[in-house]
């Protein structure tokens, strides 16, 4: 059984503890918090041991036991997955270092915090036996995850994305714009498509983001010129054969992020979480080599079954990709 620490108790935190949990071959040894706040009582109400990353006065305070420091949770961890803020995982990565313990970033860090940049679907097998891993944002997960069999099968010329992104998470109240449509960045290519070459080096691709008033999800316009002419049936049914591509059906009448978050609550998904990228079955077009196609990417949720595989492949329990995916696909419920 593998012992694994989470780092930072927020949005991503408490769903890779909870997707922890449910792995035959895993445990939750313990999550670090900085303050009491209300995932701190969440994380003790299921039974996490709750681990101080700043100082255990304020947790006194507030009548929360905690089992240690954060220097405890990362000595009894076999791997630490650090979920802290952009930024705050690079100051981490010393830590984990001087404890000997193999971690696991996120993608608000830049790629040299890491040995290796992952997506489970693309690249697993790079990241078996290495000390450390980042797995990439919730825009590069979805994207890497359309890309490599589209590149396996008939190749990628050129790929072109606009991103059109959800403005804030649903707790981030300070975060906007609440009235507004913004070229976000301004700047192009923005950074998505270099953050996708961290996983597909010789990819040729350019991403144009955008921000929008809402917290649903993001929705990516998608173009990508393919090497050969497959038809859009042959595009279709390569797609759907992907475990964590979800093709949505004309039938199901859903619209947009708002029907999907929905049918995944009404579905009884923990928190309405969409693991899957959401392909709009009837977007998928192929015009001679160029494949045009919408998808939703829930950014909460779609990079947390990718950080259960690169516990794996950084533990050395399971060399195969499929395996793995597999396995956290069965245990967590992703594609049902
Ligand atoms: P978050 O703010 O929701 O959660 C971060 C948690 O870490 C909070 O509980 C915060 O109190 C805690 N924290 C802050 N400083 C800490 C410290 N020094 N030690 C321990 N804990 C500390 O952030 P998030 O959205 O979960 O993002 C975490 C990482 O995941 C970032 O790199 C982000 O870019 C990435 N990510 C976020 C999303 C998303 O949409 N939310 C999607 C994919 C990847």
């Amino acid at each position: 059984m593998l012992h694994v620490g989470i780092n930072g108790f927020g949005t991503i935190g408490k769903r890779v503890a909870d997707a922890v949990r449910v792995q035959p071959d895993m445990t939750v040894a313990g999550v670090a918090k900085r303050s009491p706040n209300f995932e701190a009582t969440i994380a003790d109400d299921r039974g996490y041991d709750l681990y101080a990353a700043d100082g255990r006065e304020p947790f006194d305070e507030a009548d929360l036991a905690t089992a240690g420091t954060v220097h405890d949770l990362i000595e009894t961890s076999d791997v630490i997955v650090d979920t802290t803020p952009s930024g705050v995982g690079a100051a981490n990565a010393s830590l984990y270092a001087e404890h000997d313990t193999p971690a696991i970033f996120q993608g608000g860090e830049d790629a040299a915090v890491a040995d290796v940049s992952f997506n489970a679907r693309a690249n697993y097998e790079n990241a078996v036996g290495a000390d450390t891993a980042r797995v990439v944002s919730c825009n590069t997960t979805g994207l890497s995850r359309l890309l490599a069999p589209l590149k396996e099968s008939y190749g990628v010329e050129k790929s072109r994305v606009t991103l059109v992104r959800r403005g804030a998470d649903p707790g981030q109240t300070g975060r906007g714009p609440i009235n507004d449509t913004l070229p976000d960045p301004v700047e192009i290519p923005s950074h998505h498509g270099p953050d996708v070459q961290t996983i597909f080096p010789d990819l040729d691709i350019d991403t144009m983001g955008m921000k929008v008033p809402t917290t649903q999800m993001h929705t990516h316009s998608v173009n990508v010129t393919l090497e050969s002419e497959p038809t859009t049936e042959e595009v279709t049914s390569l797609l759907t054969d992907e475990s964590r591509l979800f093709l949505i059906p004309e039938t199901l009448g859903i619209d947009g992020a708002g029907k999907l978050k929905e049918y995944t609550r009404d579905a009884g998904r923990p928190r309405g979480d969409v693991w899957e990228n959401c392909i709009w079955a009837e977007s998928i077009t192929v015009e001679g080599r160029d494949l045009y196609l919408f998808q939703a990417i829930h950014q909460e949720a779609d990079v947390v079954p990718e950080n259960i595989d690169a516990i794996r492949a950084l533990s050395e329990r399971t060399a195969s990709a499929e395996k793995s995916i597999r396995r956290t696909d069965e245990a967590l419920g992703v594609g049902r």
